[in-house]
This record gives structure tokens, sequence and C-alpha cells, in this order.
């Protein structure tokens, strides 16, 4: 047995030095390499994904890992798991024939560059065949992967193990009942942000995220910040977290949010026990419960009025006259301004999930065959118009948006929306321990870390999400405290709707 899980521990170093490689060369090309940089280190990447397909895609890490599933029952929990994980990811790396899989990168490379001219030139009629054949091929893949399970659903278990459609049917029916109702009550409510919309410099700002970074107890010995296109995090090992922001110099809230939003996810990398480190266990971990982090710092802390308590005197201090008549509660209700928009990516904390829910409907009947891609921008356009009341002028602010279905990505979207939902059922138990206003007031976010550490992230991956949350609240996962919590906000901001 010693020798089986000697071999394990080698093969598991040997992936997470290929993961730490591969992640330092892409924090590398998102932050400072020079932009001429892109060809030659292709080729290095290329060398190196070869080289960890080889070393884990071959009989001898199949007969290890069969021998120790044959005598799981002598496996502590975590190298249960590991064994587990590492059997999933193995049958769905070699399930695909490998001239599909050749097949279907050099499509979605493809489908991407095809993307990115249809967004340009608003025309959707270019992306939609590449549309319906990454729809067939990942239908076809997931049947591969997992045989006798309803498509989606199997879509669905690659990006958040054990949801299903069911389980999204009754969130996404709470949210269409609860929230799509109280948006077109406030929709028109008139707030004003434009106090916000000063010009901040990058340096003032560089002052606000060090501020933030103390706050959020993020350790620069072990966790750093720079500046990418897109904000971003990379947790390397729970020593060595990279984070990046962007800053506007015409919008500094974009950063500021960005800053706490990628510190939440931070805290999850930096809080996973020692002894899972450079396994599987600590790697890989759930997007759902992911975003449930950075999200729960984002919004439900970063966006809180207690939160604005503690943030205002700040940016008096670095912005003195822009916010010299600022009060708190004004503060409070421009950062949550609700504002029904077109674009994902800039909408507000409380029309944010009702993007995602367009998207979730969308894919699922795209893959159970009742919506075919030729309708889909006036489906698409419907859906805007029925939940966020919004008309959509063209596809390029529609249905061409987001790259992720030209990348393939299917069954992503919903992680996204569930992080928010695992947030308010986290707060809400949490709230019976620690008395989170009181701690945010102080400017204290320690005992929030402290709970969230005990309870989520010194898991890592060692259960799936939905028995993670399970274990943290005492109960499954319920979308109503995500409706309870956006009521009770919008109630609170619109007190007159
Ligand atoms: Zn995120």
């Amino acid at each position: 047995m010693q020798e089986l899980l000697n071999a394990l521990n080698q093969l598991e170093t040997t992936m997470y030095a290929y993961r730490f490689a591969v992640g330092v060369i892409y924090v590398d090309s998102a932050t400072v390499a020079p932009g001429g940089a892109a060809e030659a280190r292709g080729i290095a990447l290329g060398v190196l994904s070869e080289k960890s397909y080889r070393e884990f895609v071959c009989d001898e890490t199949k007969t290890l890992l069969e021998k120790l599933h044959e005598r799981r029952g002598e496996l502590d929990q975590a190298t249960a798991r590991r064994v587990q994980v590492l059997r999933k990811k193995l049958r769905h790396m070699t399930c695909i024939p490998m001239d599909e899989y050749v097949a279907y990168a050099q499509l979605t490379n493809e489908a991407e560059s095809v993307w990115q001219k249809a967004k340009a030139k608003n025309d959707y009629a270019l992306f939609e065949p590449y549309l319906k054949k990454l729809i067939e091929c990942n239908r076809k893949f997931a049947g591969y992967m997992e045989p006798g399970k309803p498509v989606y659903d199997a879509m669905l278990d690659e990006n958040e193990q054990g949801m299903t459609t069911e389980t999204l049917d009754g969130f996404f029916g709470t949210l269409r009942e609860t929230v799509v109702p109280l948006i077109a009550k406030v929709k028109d409510s008139a707030v004003s942000d434009d106090f916000l919309k000063i010009h901040a410099p990058k340096e003032t700002q560089e002052a606000l995220s060090a501020w933030l970074m103390e706050k959020m107890e993020l350790d620069p010995e072990r966790c750093v910040l720079s500046t990418s296109e897109h904000p971003v995090t990379m947790g390397l090992n729970k020593k060595d977290v990279r984070i990046t922001t962007h800053y506007h110099e015409n919008d500094f809230t974009s950063s500021m949010y960005s800053v706490i939003h990628e510190g939440g996810h931070a805290l999850y990398e930096l809080g996973v026990a020692d002894e899972y480190q450079q396994t599987c266990i600590a790697q890989d971990l759930a997007m759902g419960i992911h975003e449930s982090q950075s999200r729960f710092y984002e919004n439900l802390v970063g966006r809180s009025e207690a939160f604005c308590e503690i943030l205002l005197p700040k940016l008096k201090e670095l912005f003195p006259q822009a916010f010299e008549n600022v009060t708190v509660r004004q503060l409070y209700r421009a950062v949550n301004k609700v504002q029904p928009s077109l674009i994902r990516t800039e909408a507000d904390e409380v029309t944010y999930p009702l993007h995602i829910m367009v998207r979730y409907e969308l894919e699922k009947r795209l893959f159970d065959g009742t919506l075919d891609t030729a309708e889909l921008p006036a489906e698409w356009n419907r859906l805007y118009r029925d939940y966020l009341g919004v008309e959509v002028p063209d596809d390029a602010q529609g249905v061409l948006q987001d790259i992720h279905w030209a990348g393939g990505m299917f069954a992503y979207f919903p992680s996204y929306a569930l992080g928010s939902a695992y947030g308010a059922q986290l707060l809400h138990h949490m709230k019976k321990d620690v008395d989170v206003t009181a701690a945010v007031l102080r400017g204290d976010l320690h005992p929030v870390t402290e709970w969230l550490r005990d309870q989520i992230h010194r898991f890592g991956d060692l259960y799936d999400p939905g028995e993670l949350l399970e274990k943290a609240c005492g109960e499954a996962f319920d979308p109503k405290y995500y409706a309870e919590y956006l009521t009770e906000k919008i109630t609170k901001l619109y007190p007159k709707a």
C-alpha cells in the first residue's frame, strides 16, 4: 500500500509542478510580459502541456488509480477523494477519441476568432454555423463522458459537481418570481452616482487597493496585486496567490470592487489546509464555491451599508473635494444603483442573476433540441425584454456579447449566479455565530474570514459543492436565502417602491 501511496504523491507533485509553471507563465503573460512574447511563449506552453498530458494520460497512471480504487476501503478520506477526482479526470480525458479532440480544439480556436469578427460587425449569421457545430460536439462529448445522463446535466456536473437541471430550475424559478417584479418597480427610480465618476489617478487608486488588502488581511508575503487587462486570480499554492486589477482613471469603483472580488478568491486559495497542498484537493476548486467567496466579499460585505460607513472616511481622505459633502446613505445607494442593462459584465448586483437566467434558459433549450441556433437572437431579445425590461438594439450588445459559447463553455454561466446564492445562505448561517455588521463597522473582517476558513476554505475540494454547503449550513442548498437577501436589499435601497 505504501508504495501505491508514494506513487500517487509523486504523480500529484509532478502534476502540481506543471500546473505551477503554466500558472506563472499565464500570470506573467497577463501582467508584465512584452506584447511580442506570445509566439515564443506558445512554443514553451505547447511542450509543457504535451508533457503534462503524457505524464497523466498513460497506462501507468491508469493502473495506479485502479489499484488504489480497488483498495479504497483502506484509504483515508482525503486520499479516497483524490483517487475519485483523478479517476474521473482521467476517464474524461481519455473518453473522447483523439481525432475528435484535435478537431474540436481547432473548431474552438476558429470559432473564437469568427466570434470576434461577428461581434465587431454585428453579424450573428457569421457565427451561427460555428455555434451549431460547437453544440453538436459538446452534446457528443457529454455522451462519451457521462453516458445515460441528460446532456445538459452532464455538462453542469463538469463545472459544478452534482448540480442538476432540476435544482437550477428551482433556483431560477425562485428568482423569476421574486426579483423580476421588484426590478420592474424600481428600475426608473433616480439615484445619483455622479460623485463616483471623478478623475482618480492610478496612484490614488493604488493607495485604496493597499487599504482594502490590509482590511481583508491579505498577507503581502503570500498574495500580491498587479495589473492586467481583465482582473484575475491565480492560486499557485497557499503561500503564493496572484491577483490583478485594472485601473480605470474615470471609474475607480470598478477597480475597487475587483480588488475585493479577487481578494475573496485569494482568501479561499490561501485558506486550504496545509495537508492538501500539492494535491488535486487544493487545486481545481469548484467554481460556484469560488464565486461564492469572491462575491461574499464584493457584495455581501463590500456593498453593505456597514462597509460604506468605513469606506467613506477613506474616500474623503483620498478624494477630499469630491467626497466632502457625500453621506454614507448616498454612497450606499450609489454603489448599489439598480439599473437594468444590456451587458452582463456591467450589471449591478441585483440585476446580474437575471442575465444568467437568460443564458441558462437558452442553453438548456439549445441542448434539449427545443431551440434552434437560427432562433437564438430573437429568443435572447425576448427574454431581456421580459426579465430586465430592456430592448436589445443589436446582436453585438445581445447574443454576441460573451466569449464563453465561442470557446465551447456551456453550462458554465449558472455557477456565477449560484456563487451569489451560496454566499447569501452562508451569510444567513454565519450571522448565528458572528455579528457581521458590528465586525464590518469596526473595520475588522477577521471573524468573517475565520468563519469562512473554518467552514469552507480549509476543505478545498474535499467535498462536492452541495455537500460542502450542507456541512457549513446544516441544510441543503436553498435559493430562498438569496431571494430574501435581494428583496431586503431592494427594499432598503428603494423604500418607496
Ligand atoms: Zn470571480
